[in-house]
């Protein structure tokens, strides 16, 4: 007989004989961690990575540990193989994963570096069940998605809660309440909540209020039907949060209060904000991060002190956002620039640059398949600074290089990441250092000077998706160069990496003959990591993602180089101080 308080223990034996499969990880407390499950129901695109990670700042402000876990549908094991243009860019871990956007805002919001146990897909989650298939682990039963394939879910939350020893897990389901391929996690979010106990979990459902202009009044039925589906699937939501256009009436509140037996009190408005830094003040305001804690009876875990002097901090971050007294336009080249979240890191590495030197950057997105040498003054015209971001393929790579050669000899700012660090060798390799035919083989697989080749160690596995190079690198720093200074005169710097081609050594000698500097190497192999030119007023490239790293408290010191070198672009007259200097200044001065 299962006694109510001995549930997780019984249900932890696999056997045939039971109907529970719930396998619970060694060093397991129950108890110790609670899990805030966040859903969307309306639409996707609202915004749940943010109000998840907002949420969970709130409550690592407090003391807490926190971490935060998204669960994807998608049946690929990675985001690897994902176009940006229909899936935003593709967000690379420290230890290698290639993972959905929204682990970029979660480490951005919590300055707090995650890995691959903070991301989970259909498809791992189908690939383990099959291979303990195979394996015999199902001791002759037939394997179901209720409880087999729940019961891996449900492992992989509590894994991540006895690994992190959090006091929180944040639970983001992604896609839409009622999409096919997500109806298993949210089944294993009713689950677990059940195992866990009463007040071991919290349900936010993430809604949208329309507002349609011909009738120039917010509507709830949609929200309310979406949450009805919610409840329909035995989820009864414990906060309710609906985003709009702008903010949502009393009324309207109400009625969704109402219809969903959720207290007024925690039916709150989301109304679009102009940066998502502003949205743990909304959420505080209404009081929803001890009303979180109160539902989860973690009050008494809550450190006052601590979250006086977090808030304290980002309060004055807070204040720096929107006061600013100069102004810059990047110019950002890109093949997908009809989506903005392809650059979902580039658009805040620039915005926390910005932020720390009091700087409001504009982004101008150019489309470079129809630039040439010739129209190039023209496109750059009215640009401080660009940036040529990650790419693959050719489209487009001829007017990069066009964009670069530009930026190079008219003394424009430039910062050039991963594929525009190799763009940048080929233009200086061809007019600088006469060697005309020079390409990557990425672009010209026979091209006769290939500057940009294949990496050897990457050559040797097959497969698209699986070679790469990729995660987190040191990069040793070349002492007395720009990047060396730039990091405050550090030896080494980590980055993150996702490539496949890089310099060919055999160049090396003739490149650095000609003036350019490679100012960060790997340490242990001779592929070049940072390149730099001294005579210029800021041209920098780098064959890692510097914007997978950058923070809002702590911004990405290329980045902030590239629009200090921006702002004096625009006012020379001004006698700034160096940009080198002032990002320095700033980005030692953040925390
Ligand atoms: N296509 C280039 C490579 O594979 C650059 C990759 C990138 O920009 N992420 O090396």
């Amino acid at each position: 007989m299962v006694k109510d308080n001995d549930l997780l223990a019984s249900v932890s034996d696999v056997s045939t004989e039971s109907e529970f499969f719930s396998p619970v990880p060694p060093g397991y407390k129950k108890g110790k961690t609670r899990y805030c499950f966040v859903m969307g129901t309306v639409m996707s695109g609202l915004g749940k990575g943010i109000f998840s990670s907002c949420l969970a700042k709130l409550m690592q402000d407090k003391g807490l540990k926190v971490a935060p876990i998204k669960l994807e549908g998608y049946l690929n094991v990675d985001s690897g193989t994902l176009n940006p243009f229909r899936h935003g860019e593709v967000f690379v871990l420290d230890d290698g994963m290639e993972c959905d956007m929204d682990l970029g805002t979660y480490e951005r919001m919590l300055d707090m570096d995650l890995s691959r146990a903070n991301f989970a897909t259909s498809g791992q989650i189908f690939s383990l069940v099959l291979n303990k298939e195979r394996h015999g682990d199902y001791l002759g039963r037939d394997v179901q998605m209720i409880p087999h394939v729940t019961g891996e879910v449900k492992l992989r939350l509590r894994q991540l809660a006895a690994d992190s020893d959090a006091d929180i897990v944040f639970v983001e389901i992604g896609g839409t309440v009622g999409d096919l391929e997500n109806a298993y996690f949210i089944e294993a979010m009713r689950e677990l909540a059940y195992e866990e106990g009463p007040n071991s979990s919290c349900c936010v459902a993430l809604t949208y209020i329309l507002e349609p202009k011909t009738l120039g009044e917010q509507k709830s039925k949609a929200a309310q039907l979406g949450i009805k589906q919610l409840m329909q699937l035995g989820i009864q939501p414990d906060i309710i949060a609906c985003r709009a256009a702008s903010p949502v009436t009393e009324k309207v509140r109400q009625k969704i209060s109402v219809y969903s037996n959720v207290p007024l009190g925690r039916v709150i408005s989301l109304p679009d904000s102009t940066s998502v830094y502003m949205i743990p003040a909304m959420i505080r305001e209404v009081g929803l991060d001890f009303e979180v804690a109160r539902l989860l009876k973690i009050d008494d875990r809550i450190n006052l002190r601590h979250e006086r002097k977090a808030w304290a901090k980002w309060c004055d971050f807070m204040d720096k956002i929107g006061s600013t007294d100069s102004e810059a336009t990047i110019g950002v080249t890109g093949k997908y620039t009809s989506v903005r979240d392809s650059y979902a890191s580039i658009i805040n590495s620039l915005e926390h640059a910005g932020i720390a030197l009091g700087c409001k950057v504009n982004i101008k997105w150019i489309d470079t398949t129809g630039i040439t040498d010739k129209n190039a003054p023209e496109e750059l015209g009215d640009v401080d600074g660009i940036i040529v971001p990650g790419g693959f393929g050719t489209r487009g790579a001829e007017g990069k290089i066009a964009c670069i050669r530009y930026a190079r000899e008219h003394d424009l700012p430039y910062l050039g990441l991963c594929f525009g660090f190799q763009m940048a060798v080929i233009e200086f390799s061809r007019n600088v250092c006469g060697l005309a035919k020079a390409n990557s083989t990425e672009i010209e697989p026979d091209c006769a000077e290939p500057v940009i080749d294949i990496l050897p160690e990457q050559k040797k596995i097959e497969g698209l998706g699986g070679n790469m190079r990729l995660g987190g690198r040191d990069i040793e720093l070349k002492a007395g160069t720009i990047a060396w200074e730039l990091f405050d005169k550090a030896k080494s710097v980590r980055m993150r990496f996702r490539h496949r081609y890089e310099v060919d050594p055999r160049y090396i000698e003739r490149l650095e003959a000609g003036g350019l500097v490679f100012s960060g190497k790997a340490p242990d192999q001779p592929i070049m990591q940072i390149l730099e030119l001294p005579l210029h007023p800021f041209f920098m490239g780098t064959q890692a993602h510097p914007c997978l790293t950058s923070r809002p408290l702590r911004p990405q010191p290329m980045f902030v180089g590239l629009v200090a070198a921006a702002i004096q672009r625009r006012r020379p007259s001004e006698n700034l101080p160096d940009c080198v200097k002032a990002a320095r200044k700033v980005c030692s001065h953040s925390t």
